[in-house]
């Protein structure tokens, strides 16, 4: 195994000592196994035994608990479904819309929620969101969405302007921006590390260094799950791979990973925060198709991802890293608040995130009611993961519940084309995302 190089995966998978457990060896009997130690198979495992305690669960996690993107994520705990309020109504509905959102805000509030039952340690704070205009047609955009969030009845957000955003956070390229308090910011990893203990706790079997390299159903209703040192056969399976999904055979073509980076710098002083202001430490996000994104962390880091992204052909997942996007999101951190021009930058990091072919997220079952899945929440699936694994639980358990009726679960989902079409396709997407951001990013 990589010994401790998933500590270079992320500052915050260097936040906090950690000791990987032992991979699964032999052969065992098991009622569910859940693939994927993010987020969503944690939260999967963990509302499953809390429903039935009873059953015998196993997480495998091919790397450590926190590996991918639940380990090296923004931590913005959001609302935000798909890309934005407008995509959604056009490529779903109105109705679906105002579906989404609910179900959104259902997950950024049961995750605080379970923060604080579970007392899990991960520097969670509440200062709510703003995403900010930086050019005239980007106002534009953040009215449009906050009209369209209110024509679909939907509360808790505001449009601030620039005297009243400036005194909050100030930047010269401020021209307002939407206010929205349901958004919480945490350590990705401490959260991911803090949820392996609790399911530990309730019983859950957890092995890391376990990559599942086969899945085959048997006869009689059950699952061989094939792993380097031993397999398991098991009644019921969790697919909770998110970006390497389509490593999959049975999951393929139903999304692509994209890259997306994270520049972090040395803790910020007074002399900073004098003139920033941001004492409220709310997240931040422009208003591109390519965001920004950026926060304080704990020990008032500044925190900034996004600008532009990757991807891979086939079955190259060795994208973690791109020179280009880190030094020009440096630059974007001086130019967006010039009283940092001095500051020094610490850390560089990347992750993939799971993108199908209409950006929306899917889940549901994968063919046989044994078996369900749970992906696709491209840059937004902090709190989403956490609501979708007691989705999944549901799903497993054969309920029928008010989650489970949600449109985007069981919903057909478009096929990405095989390659070389899937590159091209995806390519072509995010070119015209790189062309209309430069068109908006100069236009006052
Ligand atoms: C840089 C970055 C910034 C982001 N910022 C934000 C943000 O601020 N807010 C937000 O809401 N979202 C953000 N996201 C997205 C968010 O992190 C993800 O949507 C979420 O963490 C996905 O969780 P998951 O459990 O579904 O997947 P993951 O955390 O990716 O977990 C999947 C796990 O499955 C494992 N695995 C894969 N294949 C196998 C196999 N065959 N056998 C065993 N294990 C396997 C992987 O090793 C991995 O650990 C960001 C993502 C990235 C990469």
């Amino acid at each position: 195994m990589m010994a401790e190089t998933f500590r270079d995966k992320s500052f915050w998978l260097s936040t906090k000592e950690y000791e990987p457990n032992p991979a699964f060896r032999g052969r065992q009997e098991l009622d569910v196994v859940v693939v994927g130690g993010g987020f969503t198979g944690l939260s999967a495992a963990h509302f499953l035994k809390q429903e039935e305690p009873g059953l015998k669960i196993a997480l495998m996690e091919s790397q450590v608990i926190g590996y991918g993107a639940s380990g090296r994520n923004g931590g913005f705990s959001m609302t935000l479904f798909g890309m934005t309020l407008d995509l959604t109504t056009k490529r779903f509905s109105r109705e679906k819309t105002k579906e989404a959102h609910h179900y959104m805000e259902r997950a950024v509030d049961m995750l605080q929620d379970l923060i604080q039952r579970h007392r899990i340690d991960c520097d969670y704070e509440h200062p709510g969101f703003l995403r900010v205009a930086t050019s005239g047609k980007y106002k534009d955009r953040i009215l449009h969405e906050i009209e369209l969030a209110g024509s679909l009845g939907l509360d808790g957000i505001e449009w601030l302007d620039p005297a009243q955003l400036s005194e909050q956070v100030a930047s010269p390229q401020y021209m307002g921006a939407w206010w929205e308090p349901r958004c919480g910011l945490l350590n990705p990893a401490k959260l991911a590390w803090g949820w392996k203990e609790v399911i530990q706790k309730q019983g859950v079997e957890v092995y890391e260094q376990t990559p599942v390299i086969e899945i085959c159903r048997e006869a009689k209703g059950k699952i061989r799950i094939t792993v380097p040192w031993g397999e398991v056969v098991t009644k019921k399976l969790v697919l909770a791979t998110n970006a390497y999904s389509h490593l999959i055979p049975q999951l393929k073509r139903k999304q692509v990973p994209v890259w997306t980076y994270i520049v972090l710098t040395e803790p910020l002083g007074d002399r900073h925060f004098r003139e920033i202001g941001w004492k409220n430490r709310q997240g931040i996000e422009d208003a591109r198709d390519l965001v920004h994104y950026y926060r304080l962390t704990a020990d008032n880091r500044l925190l900034m991802g996004g600008r532009d992204v990757s991807m891979a052909f086939g079955t190259d997942m060795e994208m973690d890293r791109n020179e280009e996007v880190f030094i020009g999101l440096e630059r974007d951190v001086r130019s967006i608040f010039p009283a940092l021009k001095d500051v020094s930058f610490t850390h560089r990091w990347g992750g993939p995130v799971s993108v199908p072919v209409d950006l929306a997220p899917a889940l549901g079952y994968l063919g046989n009611k044994d078996t369900v899945y749970s992906l696709g929440c491209v840059g937004h699936g902090v709190s989403m993961t956490h609501l979708n694994g007691k989705t999944c639980a549901d799903l497993v358990l054969g309920r029928s519940t008010d989650l489970t009726d949600v449109f985007f679960v069981n919903r057909s989902t478009i096929p990405w084309p095989p390659e070389p079409f899937r590159f091209l396709a995806s390519r072509a997407v995010t070119e015209f995302m790189r062309w209309e951001d430069r068109k908006y990013d100069v236009q006052v």
